[in-house]
């Protein structure tokens, strides 16, 4: 009997691009998990994303800030990815709600990111689709980074590599420019996110043109009210040229937003 029909499913979770994501769990167990379902085509290029998305998720149990994977199996037509419910929605929900975040919450969830990221970039890993809709929260309020469907393997150190994906909204300038990019453009989305943690918008959209123009030439801007240190790093995420970016560029652990967090315990 298919391994399938031991999961029980409940709900949808939410939908993406490539697949749809059900609330699950194995009759014998209390936990319950998260199912990626994809429908598989007959194209090469989805069944080596879906055996890549499933590599990665072997990988992740490495940080609590990155989503855990279970198990992957398929069947004719589709594909399962079974993975850790995080109970507390996306980070998208999370502002859609809230509007903006308070400045505690903004260090504290931006420091889990950042343990997230930095241990999957150490991993020779890009994830390429960082935004909120792909980061969820756990029921006890904690980060993670979820969707490894269009992330890149093996960029270690100073590898460079090309192809467009992932949001336009959140997207590097480099990336923007079909230029070669490496895990810095994992900091500029994670750039843009922090801006739309603090002030629920991008800092280009006060832009006249399109947003995209207005990443590749405009300085960003933040409201008045935005402390100097959080603008500071902020700017330093936010940089143009990817080898000036902090994150790949500095230490952003040693950054003054975090001066109280100590790293150990996060
Ligand atoms: P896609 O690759 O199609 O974008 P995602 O992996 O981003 O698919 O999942 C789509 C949506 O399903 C997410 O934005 C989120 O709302 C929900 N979701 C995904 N994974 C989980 C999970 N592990 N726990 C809870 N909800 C999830
Ligand atoms: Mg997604
Ligand atoms: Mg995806």
């Amino acid at each position: 009997e298919h391994i399938l029909n031991n999961y029980e499913f409940h709900w949808g979770l939410g939908r993406g691009s490539f697949g749809k994501v059900f609330l699950a769990s194995l009759p014998m167990k209390k936990e319950r998990v998260a199912v990626k379902v994809i429908r598989k085509t007959p194209r090469e290029d989805q069944k080596d994303m879906i055996k890549k998305e499933a590599r990665i998720l072997k990988v992740t149990s490495g940080s609590p800030f990155l989503c855990r994977g279970f198990a992957a199996f398929q069947t004719n037509q589709y594909a399962f990815l079974v993975m850790e419910y995080a109970g507390g929605g996306s980070l998208r929900n999370l502002l859609s709600i809230k509007h903006h975040l308070k400045k505690r919450h903004i260090i504290f969830y931006s420091a889990e990111l950042i343990c997230g990221l930095q241990y999957l970039h150490s991993l020779g890993i890009i994830h390429r689709d960082l935004k909120p809709e792909n980061i969820l929260l756990t029921c006890e309020g904690h980060m993670k980074i979820a969707d490894f469907g269009v992330a890149a393997e093996g960029v270690f150190d100073h590898k460079t590599i090309g192809g467009k994906t992932g949001t336009n909204w959140y997207m590097a300038p480099e990336m923007l420019a079909n230029k070669k990019y490496n895990a810095a453009i994992d900091w500029w989305s994670f750039g843009i996110i922090l801006s739309e943690m603090a002030t629920g918008r991008s800092p280009f959209d006060s832009y006249q043109d399109d947003v995209r123009s207005s990443m590749l030439t405009e300085k960003p801007v933040f409201p008045d009210w935005m402390s100097e240190t959080l603008q500071d790093l902020l700017q330093k995420l936010l940089k143009k040229r990817p080898h000036k970016r902090l994150g790949v560029n500095g230490n952003i652990r040693e950054h003054p937003l975090y001066k109280k967090i100590s790293w150990e315990d996060v």
